[in-house]
């Protein structure tokens, strides 16, 4: 048996592969990648040639009994994703617990995640956090989903994406109301990466004013909830009655 390590890849600036990962991705006999042109890219800045592997997202689960049966033929194999940390919102977690199923090595490299990124660039508390990944496209689940998250007190991390973001902010000040803190970071390790952190309800302001301010690729990082010392109404009480004036309005 050989070893699957889970190898991190830049978000954005080339400069933030680690030595290790450009050591592990020379030696493995396959790299197994989401999307071979992208991963093309950046093996080629780095005249790696080791040989791909395709896995996505919709063959996953087709493809690991055969990544499986190389492990235990004895080749080593390295999983990337597009870019950031392979299994954080990127297909692997499937083939590590097949992994341990079948007592093959399981190497995991620390490395650039958007996640983690953005979490440290916010400002808000770091000590317990909590990975929601994106919300649901539709508006009935991704209202859902904010409620069961009304009453959180860790911070909130969400990825998201430029066409949904204003869809996804006015569910969270209609859920959360509007003085929920919410920091929106953007192009992380790119030329234009910016922070910017307001009330929700001053936040969506700004993003309308100018569509560049929801360009490229974003992360949002939500405060958590904490209850005000005159606070009277649970939030939930707080949610009902803001949907209320919604329907009166
Ligand atoms: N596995 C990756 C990671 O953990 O870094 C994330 C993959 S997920 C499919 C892609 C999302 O990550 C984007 O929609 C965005 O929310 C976030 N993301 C990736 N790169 C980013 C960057 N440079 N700046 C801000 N957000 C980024």
């Amino acid at each position: 048996n050989k070893t699957l390590y889970i190898v991190p890849t830049p978000i954005g600036n080339l400069q933030d592969i680690t030595y290790r990962a450009l050591s592990i991705l020379c030696q493995v006999n396959y790299i197994i990648a989401e999307n071979i042109r992208r991963t093309k890219i950046l093996l080629n800045s780095f005249s790696i040639r080791t040989p791909l592997y395709i896995m996505n997202r919709y063959n996953e689960n087709i493809k690991v009994p055969a990544l499986i049966e190389k492990l235990q033929q004895g080749y080593n194999m390295a999983l990337v994703s597009d870019a950031g940390s392979p299994l954080i919102n990127d297909p692997g977690y499937r083939l590590v617990q097949s992994c341990h199923k079948k007592k093959i090595k399981v190497v995991s490299l620390p490395g650039p995640c958007a996640a983690i990124a953005a979490l440290c660039s916010s400002g808000l508390p770091t000590n317990r956090f909590c990975f929601e990944g994106f919300l649901p496209t539709k508006k009935s689940a991704r209202v859902d989903r904010l409620k069961l998250l009304l009453e959180e007190s860790r911070t909130l991390i969400f990825y998201d994406v430029k066409y949904r973001i204003v869809d996804s902010l006015k569910d969270m000040l209609n859920t959360f109301g509007g003085e929920r803190y919410i920091v929106l970071v953007r192009e992380l390790s790119k030329i234009w990466e910016s922070v910017y952190g307001a009330p929700v309800s001053q936040l969506l302001d700004w993003v309308q004013q100018d569509k560049t301010r929801i360009q490229g690729e974003m992360v949002l990082i939500v405060s958590g909830y904490y209850a005000k010392k005159n606070d009277i109404l649970s939030p939930k009480m707080m949610h009902t009655m803001r949907l209320l004036a919604l329907e009166m309005s």
